[in-house]
Parts: structure tokens; C-alpha cells; sequence
């Protein structure tokens, strides 16, 4: 079956009589004598989630409380002292949770450009893991996933890719060979702003009954609830990714044409550097697009305060587009991220409206 198709159907119960949809089990524990013990050991409405991702990503899903307790899973099955190779620039939270680790001693980490596959493979020299999110968040570096994926095998390294940006439906990193995507289902997967949650996906056994482990000792399991609207939402993403990114297409195509900005990056188009790679290791460029207005970072700043549709807030990934000028945070400013850089979540809505919305907010630009 087509992942459109199994996004709808997975993880459904099955056999006479089931409910079409998972109930939402609120309980906290489980009468003893039963397979079932502990609600932090495992829960049935969290599990048809894991079912219908396993199935998108080609792999066994262990489900988080967010995308950063699926990250810190991940990295804590590492031996202490261990190596990480990842990219100079990424989500700032998983820098800070490295930069964390390095400091403490658990874990050594080594940043680099990921768009250079010869310099990313030679830091790999040695590593435990080689961390990728390819789209990056914010700046959308593409990286070449089979390339490094092979090289960093061959050095001995593990491959982790942060798979947010693309979903399992643009993007399977697990058939490149990665050996654990991991998600922030708070954003595309969930799609409607309502929830927290993560997964770590690996085709690997011993890895998988680690994650689990981790989780249960660790207490990061995510809530009933929010796992039923993670799949509930799972069941439209096809739908809303392709109307999202139809949008997001267009919009960067007229950004690029307007005199207020001065860079686009959006790998769907045709100059983008990380478009040839996009197009293939990708099936679609998605949502995601960054770009830089003239002037100063008040001035950026001054066009996400003025869009009335789209909003300003931080996120993504969800039906209703969001704008933020990244480096309002300090960690993105250390990063390196241009001082004017907006990044912008493409929603659903009619691509004329959010159009309209942004060519008010950038005619505004002084000078202009
Ligand atoms: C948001 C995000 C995360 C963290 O996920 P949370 O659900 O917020 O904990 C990790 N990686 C990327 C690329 C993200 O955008």
C-alpha cells in the first residue's frame, strides 16, 4: 500500500466488533495477572500511534512525551564519552541538549557543515553517531543522506536524521540505511497545534528494546490523549502536506521575486543549492521556508508583527501558518542564524490570503 494509504489505515483495531478508531485509555496502571502493568510501561493508545508511524517509516516506532525526549532517548544509548558529528546549524534545542552533554562529560560534540559530505565524513572518524536533520531547522541545508550515510557506516559511526521536516511521506531515512529517524510529532505528524509529542523509528531490535528502557526508566512517555489526536492528525497528513507544500512552493517563488527580501531558501526552487539533492533523496520539498528581508533585524522583525493571517508565534508544522524571526532566541543568535532570517510554517489556507497577508507585511519595509 501507498504511505497516503497506510497513513489513513494503520494502527487501527482490528476483528469484529472493534472500534474503527483506538479508544483513549485513561488509566494509570493495570490489574496484575495481565501482559499490561504500569501506564510508563506502555499503553494502547500510544501504541496504534506507534503502529501507524512504524509502518510509515519502514520500522519498529517508540513513542515520546515530545521530539526532544525521543532526541535524548536516542543519545543516552550511547557509551559515555562518545562522539556526535552534527550539523553546525540545527533545531537549537537539540544543539543545547548536546552542548549540555559535552559540557558535563557524558558525550564529545563536533559541529559541522553538513552540506559538505567530505568534511562531515572526515569528522565522523571515530564517532558514535552522526546526527542529521536534513531539511535543517531553520536555515533548510539539505544534506546528501545516502552519501553520509555510507561514509559514516564505513567509519563506524551510527546515523540518526531527525526526519520533522519531511515526514515519512516526502522522506524515509531508514531506506537510505540511517539507523533511527526521530520525530517531533508535536509539529506535522500531530498538524494542528494541540499536542507535544516525539518518536525514535529503527528497524533495529536491540535499539528499539533500548528506546523502550529508556523511556520507561526515564518516564518520558507520552499522555493517552495525546497520542490519539498525534493519529488523528496522522490521518489527514498526506492531505494537509500536499495543499501545505502546493502553497509553500508558490509563496517562495514570489518572496524570491520581492524587493524587501533578499534570500530565499525553500530546496523546491530551482536555484536553491540544496534543491539537486532535495529532488533525489526527497518526494516533495515540503512546507518549511526561510528567508531574509532588507534591512535591519527590528525591520524583520517589524513584518512578523504585522502579518494578520499567518501568525506569529514559534512552531510549525500545523494546519495554520506560523512566522518567527529565529534568532528572538538567544541559542539561534549563538548558532549563527542571520539576524533578519523569518521562518516561515505554510498552513492550509487559501495560498491568495496568506499572499495577501505577507505582501502588506514586507510593502511595509522602510525604503520601500
Ligand atoms: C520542534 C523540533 C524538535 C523538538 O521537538 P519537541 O516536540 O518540541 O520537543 C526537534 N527537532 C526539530 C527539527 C524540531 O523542529
Amino acid at each position: 500500500m501507498r504511505r497516503a494509504t497506510l497513513a489513513v489505515t494503520a494502527g487501527r483495531p482490528v476483528g469484529p466488533g472493534a472500534p474503527l478508531n483506538p479508544p483513549v485509555v485513561l488509566t494509570s496502571t493495570y490489574r496484575a495477572g495481565g501482559e499490561r502493568t504500569y501506564g510508563r510501561s506502555g499503553g494502547p493508545t500510544h501504541e496504534a500511534f506507534e503502529a501507524a508511524l512504524g509502518a510509515l517509516e519502514g520500522g519498529r516506532c517508540v513513542a515520546f512525551a515530545s521530539g526532544m525526549a525521543a532526541v535524548v532517548a536516542v543519545l543516552e544509548t550511547l557509551p559515555a564519552g562518545g562522539r556526535v558529528v552534527a550539523p553546525r546549524s540545527l533545531y537549537w534545542g537539540v544543539r543545547q541538549v548536546l552542548d549540555h552533554r559535552a559540557q558535563a562529560g557524558r558525550l564529545a560534540a563536533a559541529y559541522v557543515d553538513v552540506t559538505d559530505t567530505e568534511a562531515t565524513l572526515a569528522a565522523c572518524e571515530g564517532a558514535a553517531l552522526l546526527w542529521l536533520e536534513t531539511p535543517t531547522n531553520p536555515l533548510l541545508d539539505v544534506a546528501d543522506l545516502p552519501a553520509l550515510v555510507e561514509g559514516a557506516h564505513a567509519r563506524g559511526a551510527r546515523v540518526a536524521v531527525d526526519n520533522t521536516f519531511a515526514t515519512p511521506l516526502l522522506q524515509r531515512p531508514l531506506e537510505h540505511g540511517a539507523d533511527v529517524v526521530v520525530h517531533s510529532a508535536t509539529k506535522y505528524l500531530g498538524g494542528h497545534a494541540d499536542l507535544l509529542m516525539g518518536a525514535a523509528v529503527t528497524a533495529d531490535d536491540a535499539l528499539v528494546a533500548s528506546l523502550v528502557e529508556r523511556r520507561d526508566v526515564d518516564g518520558a512517555v507520552p499522555g493517552p490523549l495525546d497520542a490519539f489526536l498525534a493519529l488523528r492528525g496522522l490521518r489527514t497528513l498526506d492531505v494537509r502536506l500536499q495543499r501545505a507544500q502546493a502553497s509553500a512552493a508558490e509563496l517562495a517563488r514570489r518572496l524570491a521575486a520581492h524587493p524587501g527580501v533578499t534570500a530565499v531558501r525553500y530546496p523546491g526552487l530551482a536555484e536553491d543549492p540544496g534543491h539537486a539533492r532535495a529532488a533525489a533523496q526527497m518526494d516533495g520539498y515540503g512546507a518549511m521556508i526561510a528567508f531574509e528581508t532588507a534591512g535591519t533585524a527590528d525591520d524583520a522583525e517589524a513584518v512578523a508583527r504585522r502579518v494578520r493571517l499567518i501568525v506569529h508565534a514559534t512552531s510549525l508544522g500545523g494546519v495554520e501558518s506560523l512566522i518567527e524571526r529565529r534568532t528572538r532566541w538567544a541559542g539561534e543568535v549563538a548558532m549563527g542564524t542571520p539576524p533578519t532570517l523569518l521562518r516561515l510554517s505554510v498552513g492550509i489556507e487559501h495560498v491568495e490570503d496568506l499572499w495577501a497577508d505577507l505582501e502588506q507585511a514586507l510593502d511595509a519595509l522602510p525604503g520601500r
